[in-house]
């Protein structure tokens, strides 16, 4: 903080030896004068007249000394002055722009003052500042807590549940401090948005009694299928071996189950596992079609891949996870169609993207469910009937790895008639 200038003595010793000087040269003069015209009267006329010059003289060269070192002192004030109000507006602008809500109230529970993200937040239309709180906020507990602040000033912290005019609810966390006000006891709250810390909280939750029911099912078969063969292993060797390829198949679904979550987790961290290239989207298809050819085969269903082969679809794109999106899109059109089928795998230029299109004659998705294929673990019914061989993370993966490389996947579906899958993938941008 500047230090106030000192402020130096008021008349310097020459001025007060001047004075003295003065006021003995006037009263030798009047002595001289009185003695001349011979009378003490005159004489005390002359010094007095004499000591009232010297007076005025000294108090006018205060007066002029003391308005000049007063100057510099006046400048100071007025700098801390403009200084404070800038500082004021400065704070001024924090706290309206601040992310969490900040309300100020007085000792009778009227509004201070109240920032944007605070109105926001308790959904407040009107103007608070000046009123009561209670005519904005009607959350009685939180009401009760600042009432309770006033008295024992211990802070607190009060979560609420605030619904805003088109029903949206939220849940706010909201700090409670007593605090000094201009000078006054004072309430400050703070209240910061928790909803998506909740909705990331019953995510988490969810995921993992998720990963828990699909990694105990298994398990469970394994430990019973292991005992029958136990039992069987004397007496006949024969089912015993069967018990034995059923713990196999368990075995090789809890793998795969394994694999796909991690796919997944690499998919939802999104770019630090991705190494972008220049990919030929035709080359990429002819080689998941050649994995799951056999597949098809066995289950006579038409895999086929149309595509031009002299004008290939580049996109800039990891290999790998844009392998994985093929292997997985077209592995789930052979096992949701019967046989006898037909699937299409193909890939075309659209505006800036590079588009997989893979087009079957399967049985379809229902309306309802055509956002639920994409959650993590979800099964459709039917899918659930059909085969054991599905995780249930196949599309979320496909997603994901689609949104982290900057695309998207688009679906289209009819029960009994097909589904169409696209995935966009960001296209090279073409040489000049
Ligand atoms: P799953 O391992 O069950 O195949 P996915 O995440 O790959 O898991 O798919 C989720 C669900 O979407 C499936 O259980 C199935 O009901 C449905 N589904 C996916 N692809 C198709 C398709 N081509 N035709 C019909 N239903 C499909």
């Amino acid at each position: 903080m500047t230090q106030p200038p000192a402020i130096p003595p008021l008349l310097s010793p020459i001025q007060i030896g001047s004075v003295g000087l003065a006021i003995g040269a006037a009263w030798t003069l009047s002595a001289a004068v009185a003695a001349y015209f011979g009378g003490s009267g005159v004489l005390l006329i002359a010094i007095g007249g004499t000591l009232a010059v010297a007076v005025t003289w000294l108090l006018a060269a205060v007066v002029r000394q003391g308005t000049a070192r007063l100057r510099p002192l006046e400048k100071e004030l007025l700098a801390l002055q403009s200084q404070l109000l800038t500082q004021r507006a400065q704070t001024a602008i924090v706290v309206e722009n601040l992310g969490s809500g900040v309300i100020v109230l007085d000792r009778r529970g009227h509004v201070l003052l109240a920032n944007s993200a605070a109105k926001r937040l308790f959904a407040i239309h009107r103007q608070p500042v000046g009123h009561p709180l209670v005519e904005s906020i009607r959350q009685p507990e939180l009401l009760q807590t600042i009432g309770q602040l006033f008295v024992d000033r211990a802070p607190r912290e009060v979560i609420v549940e605030v619904r805003d005019e088109h029903g949206v609810r939220r849940v706010l966390r909201v700090l409670c401090v007593a605090i000094s006000y201009d000078g006054a006891a004072a309430v400050l709250l703070e209240a910061r948005d928790e909803s998506e810390n909740r909705h990331l909280e019953e995510m988490r939750r969810e995921f993992v009694a998720n990963v828990s029911h699909e990694l105990k099912t298994p398990l469970a078969a394994i430990k019973g299928y292991a005992e029958t063969v136990e039992l069987a292993i004397g007496d006949d060797p024969q089912a015993a071996l069967h018990f034995m390829t059923q713990i196999l198949e368990q075995c090789r679904r809890l793998e795969r189950l394994i694999a796909d979550m991690m796919t997944l987790a690499r998919a939802q961290a999104g770019v630090q596992y991705l190494r972008p290239t220049t990919v030929d989207l035709t080359t990429v298809i002819a080689e998941a079609i050649t994995t799951y050819a056999p597949i098809a085969a066995a289950k006579s269903i038409r895999l086929e891949h149309h595509s031009n082969q002299d004008t290939p679809v580049l996109i800039c794109a990891d290999r790998e996870a844009t392998l994985t999106i093929a292997n997985n899109v077209i592995g789930n059109a052979i096992r949701y169609t019967p046989e006898g089928g037909h699937v299409v795998a193909s890939s075309a230029r659209d505006g800036a993207f590079g588009v997989l299109v893979v087009r079957d004659n399967g049985v379809g998705i229902p309306e309802q469910e055509q956002t639920r294929v994409f959650e993590r673990f979800y099964r459709g019914d039917k899918a659930r009937q059909r085969s054991n061989k599905g995780t249930g993370l196949g599309l979320a993966i496909v997603k994901n790895l689609a949104q982290a490389q900057g695309g998207r996947i688009e679906l289209q579906s009819r029960p009994k008639q097909g589904s169409t899958f696209k995935i966009y993938l960001p296209a090279t941008v073409p040489a000049k």
